[in-house]
């Protein structure tokens, strides 16, 4: 079983010709509302898998509220540990130009009171499972107070370390390095987190970039490269595992998908490198489809689409 504690949001998105200025008033295209938020998107890749994946969340009492409970129905995300608070559901609004461009505002809203004392509230959920997700989109007492718990219970914890926290410093480091058992960013949030000029792509040293995440008190590391696959950093070993070949529609999501696939995967027994090739497949067909939880595959889409 999975467990994943943190956001869901409903996302809004407006395609636009040219960027508004400040103070300027646009006509945009038709608004398309999508289930999103990290956590969310990761739990459905999850369930999709048929892997028993329960969320930790918090919804308002608003239509947005039926809508995200109601796309994480149809994904088989387990809904009850999902709390409705007194505030609205979280939402972005998205605005995309036809170069790809965009603006995004991000609204918290319920999100924002999943805290220690509301995580405490689904401990034993956390503790009945093989694996928790985590990701940096809920608050931070949250993700401290959930890794506690699952440590305790010892459940692995999987740290998504994104999005990059503003203000990140070596304390903050060393406490987000305690909470992940394994953890999983792309390349910008390598670089991020390691101070680095340029990002890694496939030609980095590799060796040399895992003293350095050691250093900063990360040992399990999947570092995501978009079309050119992940690189796993496990103990002493260093793998690369490519990506899929695909004509991408969408790429929105593809990294939350991976990561749930990868939670899926451990939680039913695999390596860290199994997992990343089971999700390197499972984030490949989600490119395909628009959206993030509305393109992700179920089993038998991914092995039809493995096997062709
Ligand atoms: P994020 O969405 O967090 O930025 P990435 O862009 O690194 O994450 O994508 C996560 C994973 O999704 C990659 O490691 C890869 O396996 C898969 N993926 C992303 N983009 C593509 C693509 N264009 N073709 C094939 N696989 C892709």
């Amino acid at each position: 079983r999975v467990s994943i504690v943190g956001s869901m949001n409903a996302d809004h998105v407006v395609e636009v010709e040219t960027m508004p200025k400040p103070g300027e008033t646009i006509i945009g295209g038709p608004m398309s509302i999508h289930a999103g938020g990290k956590s969310a998107n990761q739990a459905a890749s999850c369930a999709r898998l048929q892997l028993r994946a329960d969320l930790i969340g918090a919804v308002g009492s608003d239509a947005n509220a039926d809508f995200l409970l109601h796309e994480l129905n149809d994904a088989g995300v387990g809904t009850d540990n999902i709390e409705h608070v007194d505030l609205p559901s979280g939402s972005t609004i998205i605005v995309v130009d036809p170069h790809g461009e965009n603006f995004i505002v991000v609204s918290s809203g319920a999100n924002g009171k999943v805290n220690a004392d509301f995580v405490r509230r689904h401990s034993d959920v956390i503790e009945r499972s093989d694996i928790l997700g985590l990701c940096l989109e809920a608050p931070l007492q949250a993700v401290v107070e959930s890794s506690r718990i699952a440590h305790a219970a010892h459940t692995t914890v999987a740290l998504n370390i994104s999005p990059m926290p503003e203000g990140l410093n070596p304390a903050l480091k060393h406490c987000l390095a305690d909470v992940a058992d394994i953890a999983i960013m792309n390349e910008h949030e390598t670089a991020q987190w390691l101070g680095l000029a340029h990002e890694p792509n496939l030609q980095s040293d590799w060796d040399a970039l895992h003293d350095q995440l050691r250093a900063t008190g990360l040992d399990r590391v999947v570092v995501t490269l978009g079309a050119a696959g992940s690189v796993v950093l496990d103990g002493v070993q260093t793998s690369h595992i490519p990506a899929f070949t695909v004509k991408p529609v969408d790429t929105t999501g593809a990294g939350d998908s991976f990561m749930g696939a990868m939670l899926a995967s451990l939680a039913s027994g695999n390596s860290l490198d199994s997992a990343c090739e089971v999700a390197s497949a499972v984030s490949a067909f989600s490119t395909l489809g628009k959206g993030a939880q509305s393109s992700y595959g179920n089993t038998q889409q991914i092995t039809d689409f493995v096997l062709n």
